[in-house]
């Protein structure tokens, strides 16, 4: 009672505590799951229906100019830069992360021809390693992809790495790499460094041009809160821009896409980046939703995150022994998520889904819990961890249902 009580304070004296208004939250949930697909912002159906009904389906083909359709992914990319640390002209928005991590692998590894080696964390996200293999045997030539532990990431830097492509929170455990840090070793030994975003961007600062990183990505749809399969960014350091040779040379990262040149010069900027027709539908939901950011200070929603992450770790903690944290307790070391180990971490996650309490299950045996500031309460996490306490204690994940693994886990 008296956690309750204080959690309430606390979220009284919350200074993000008007920002849970810009969400459209599904009553009776509590959604610690941002870290995979961001609550809807308030405003996206308005927008959507705006864009279908009369960019779209009165201008048609005129909506290009008219509605500016053509200057959407600037004018998205600008929102997602100030969230990123990124001076405005150096993101673009589109393609997904995968799509992004092969075309910001090539530009890198062009910029080191002499050098064959991809590096990259054993525990990355998959495709990230999938999409840097990938690469290595479409080039040949001796490219290859090499992976080491977060623990061995810097001894394994070396003169042959050409490029290291990293994420900087751990999607499974939350654990966070010190961006700068890696970032200077890298350069020390002549390589360069790729950051994947997808757990940082909207969870906290970040600060790629500070951390003088040369290149990242990220997606759309988790903290951005974008939409379900929402555009993801890239990022290219200035200093590298009038450097890399887009591998995806497509018509919108031209010079002059209508005029209709059968050579292909690269558009003078980021712009080059760019591949083809931007899917002016899922930019308007991310534009729309990249609003809930603003005039919030990042530095209150870190402090927030921690705050949330540190409360839900002591309540798990004192009411499921059984459960394993397996986040960084250190502040400085972890993004905005909490995950704990269990053998019968998926069905648990099930029984917890059904009690309206949503998180998601990564393989082999991770609960996760993402924290996102914007629209959780002090009181929510509580309450969730109230929750996980009856599933674990009364059993309720031991049913046949929730032993069975749906496509999307
Ligand atoms: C979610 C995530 C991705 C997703 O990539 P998509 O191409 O959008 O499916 C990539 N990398 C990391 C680290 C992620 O967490």
């Amino acid at each position: 009672m008296r956690d309750e009580t204080s959690a309430h304070e606390r979220d009284r004296q919350d200074p993000l505590r008007e920002f849970r208004a810009r969400f459209r939250l599904p009553e009776g949930v509590i959604y610690l799951d941002g870290n995979s697909l961001g609550a809807m912002p308030a405003g996206i159906g308005e927008r959507m229906r705006e864009v279908v009904e009369h960019e779209w389906g009165d201008h048609l083909v005129r909506g290009w100019n008219d509605a500016n359709w053509i200057d959407l992914p600037a004018r998205v990319a600008a929102k997602i830069a100030r969230l990123v640390g990124a001076p405005e002209n150096t993101v673009a928005v589109g393609d997904s992360t995968s799509v992004n991590a092969f075309k910001i692998l090539s530009a890198a590894l062009s910029l080191r021809p002499e050098r064959r080696v991809i590096l990259s964390d054993s525990n990355n996200f998959p495709t990230d390693l999938y999409i840097a293999d990938g690469l290595a045997r479409l080039l040949g030539q001796g490219y290859e992809l090499r992976t080491a532990t977060a623990d061995d990431m810097h001894d394994a830097i070396d003169e042959t790495v050409a490029v290291a492509l990293l994420t900087e929170v751990d999607y499974r455990t939350g654990w966070r790499y010190d961006m700068a840090e890696t970032t200077r070793r890298l350069h020390e030994r002549g390589a360069l460094a790729v950051w994947d975003l997808c757990h940082s961007a909207g969870a906290f600062p970040v600060h790629l041009e500070e951390a003088k990183a040369d290149f990242a990505i990220g997606c759309g749809y988790k903290y951005l809160n974008g939409g379900p399969g929402a555009p993801a960014f890239l990022y290219v350091a200035q200093a590298h821009l009038p450097h890399v040779r887009p591998a995806l040379s497509g018509w919108m990262g031209h010079q002059a896409p209508f005029a209709f040149t059968p050579d292909y010069t690269p558009a003078g900027g980021i712009a080059r980046m760019m591949v083809g027709t931007p899917p002016i539908l899922s930019l308007s939901s991310i534009d729309a939703a990249l609003d809930a950011f603003e005039g919030v200070d990042m530095q209150l929603v870190r402090a927030k995150s921690q705050s949330l992450c540190d409360l839900f770790i002591a309540e798990v903690e004192r009411r499921c022994p059984g459960l394993e944290l397996v986040t960084p307790r250190d502040h400085q070391r972890r993004g905005s998520q909490v995950s704990f180990r269990h053998p019968e971490g998926y069905a648990i996650m099930q029984a917890l889904i059904r009690e309206n309490v949503i998180g998601d299950f990564r393989a082999p045996d991770i609960l996760r819990f993402g924290m996102t500031p914007l629209y959780l309460r002090h009181a929510d996490v509580v309450d969730a961890a109230t929750v996980l306490e009856r599933v674990m204690r009364e059993k309720l994940w031991d049913r046949p249902e929730f032993h069975r693994r749906a496509k999307v886990t």
